[in-house]
């Protein structure tokens, strides 16, 4: 969709202008109903798409990416702009910079149309825990849109943004894609800067991009990714244009299928849709191999112990002094007799929502004196132990596939009261996290559930750095017809 979009920019057979203009009504007319958004950007969209349509006029050479609209996830930051994380701690939070990614889109041409909802500080699986209100799903707005990047899935799905942005730090860009029948790719760690990024886990996190096609993700990542001197952990990626590598071919890829991935909690009829994929996969020419990934059964205990506690860290300075909102309405202090302590208890009581104090408890307890060693010690040895699982199965293996998530998209509310059957929807996704390895979410079919056909992901994993490999396998299914 990008490329053709580009061809009708340059041919001048349309206008960045009414491009933008375009897609801003498409976001007047459904987002009401939908809820992607938290912020629309129109007025600076539309300045953003003229500059582009005179550089086309003085007949100057345009990137692929320049005056095409996309959305970004409301916990990265762009300057002059609102920027939440769907939290009432920072509900009146202007970001006073951009975010590299953002800095990036912006020096790609990139027309920005606003900021998308999501689950508060990017907790959760079904942008629920948003303290804005629900995002509902294009395909059936009975349903979630996944989370935590929903209203970024949404808005693509929808047609609202021609591609968006999203992080990942247990799954947050895959299932969302999953859920919404469109493309979402985590890449490997430090290949996307992650500075500005309001951050969740950092050891986990990384923003990656949801689109329509694979091709469109592929540009859309060339150019958020590489080295950040604002981010110690990225490495250089040589500006390598990730859609040149899109051949359409895939005989002879050597494709492990992770017998630990298709267990008891895979629901039947995605795992009917996951073997006619596979069927797939081997007439385009792919070599299947069966592998094994011992370690994949801890994977989610270990994440729900490391996650809490770098959320315990990072959500530490929003204490209504430093960082977030203060509430000083106390009764007492009025009177003034209140103290610093009510100050930071009340301004976190009243700003975080309820998943997010309870992570910022259990990670708290996590690291406490006497259980570090007991949980988060072990939690990080057992993450080493995923991290080998993975670089031996590469040894044979050159991508490895799997379902995205155990089920299609879920009703509202189905997941609220047991949390644990909402941590259980990233069982497939965290391990990728865990190691750090690029990963990608694509549709491979449906299933029909009361008359509606649901979307269902399939999840391609790959080496450490090895985006290209992903991306061309998951293009080479997707083009084949
Ligand atoms: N759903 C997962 C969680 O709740 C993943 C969140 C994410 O990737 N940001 O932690």
């Amino acid at each position: 969709m990008i490329r053709a979009l580009h061809e009708q920019l340059k041919a001048q057979e349309i206008t960045a202008l009414s491009l933008a203009e375009k897609h801003l009504g498409v976001i007047d007319e459904k987002d009401s109903e939908i809820g992607a958004f938290l912020t629309v950007t129109a007025e600076e969209a539309l300045s953003s798409a003229a500059r582009v349509d005179e550089k086309i006029a003085r007949g100057e050479a345009i990137d692929l990416l320049e005056g095409i609209p996309g959305a970004i996830k409301d916990n990265m930051c762009a300057e002059g702009i609102r920027t939440t994380a769907a939290s009432k701690m920072l509900d009146s939070y202007i970001a006073p910079f951009d975010a590299t990614v953002v800095s990036n889109l912006k020096q790609s041409g990139a027309t920005i149309l606003g900021k998308t909802n999501m689950d508060e500080f990017a907790m959760g699986s079904s942008t629920e825990s948003s303290a804005y209100g629900k995002t509902k799903n294009p395909i059936d707005p009975t349903r979630v849109p996944g989370g935590s990047s929903g209203g970024s899935a949404a808005a693509v799905a929808s047609g609202e943004a021609v591609f968006a942005l999203g992080s990942d730090t247990g799954g947050s860009i895959r299932q969302p894609a999953s859920f919404c029948g469109i493309v979402g790719l985590k890449p490997t760690y430090g290949r996307v800067s992650r500075s500005g990024l309001i951050a969740m886990a950092s050891s986990l996190d990384q923003i990656g991009p949801f689109a329509t096609t694979v091709e469109d993700a592929a540009i859309v990542f060339s150019r958020i990714a590489g080295y950040d001197p604002k981010d110690v952990t990225t490495t250089q990626s040589n500006d390598k244009r990730f859609e040149n590598y899109l051949s359409g071919d895939m005989s002879g890829l050597r494709i492990g299928i992770p017998k630990e991935y298709f267990s008891e909690n895979l629901d039947k009829r995605v795992l009917s849709v996951m073997e006619k994929a596979i069927e797939r996969l081997e007439s385009l020419g792919a070599i299947l191999v069966d592998i094994s990934l011992p370690y994949t059964e801890y994977a989610l205990p270990a994440y729900y112990i490391i996650m809490p506690s770098e959320v315990s860290s990072n959500l530490a300075r929003f204490d209504g002094i430093r960082y977030g909102l203060h509430v000083d309405d106390r009764k007492e202090r009025m009177d003034g007799n209140g103290t610093l302590l009510e100050t930071y208890l009340d301004s976190r009581a009243y700003g975080f929502g309820e998943e997010v104090k309870r992570r910022i408890m259990l990670g708290t307890y996590a690291l406490s004196a006497g259980y570090y060693d007991a949980y988060y010690k072990k939690a990080q040895a057992v993450r080493e132990l995923i991290r080998q699982d993975f670089s031996e199965a590469f040894k044979k293996v050159d991508v490895i596939f799997s379902p995205t998530a155990p089920e299609p998209a879920f009703p509202f509310g189905d997941k609220t009261q047991d949390l644990l059957k909402m941590y259980l929807s990233d069982i497939y996704t965290v391990t990728a996290n865990l190691a750090g390895i690029p990963a990608i979410s694509f549709p491979i079919g449906t299933v029909l559930e009361k008359g509606t056909s649901l979307p269902v992901g399939g999840q391609l994993m790959g080496k450490w750095f090895d985006e290209e490999t992903v991306l061309r396998a998951a293009h080479a299914y997707e083009t084949d017809k």
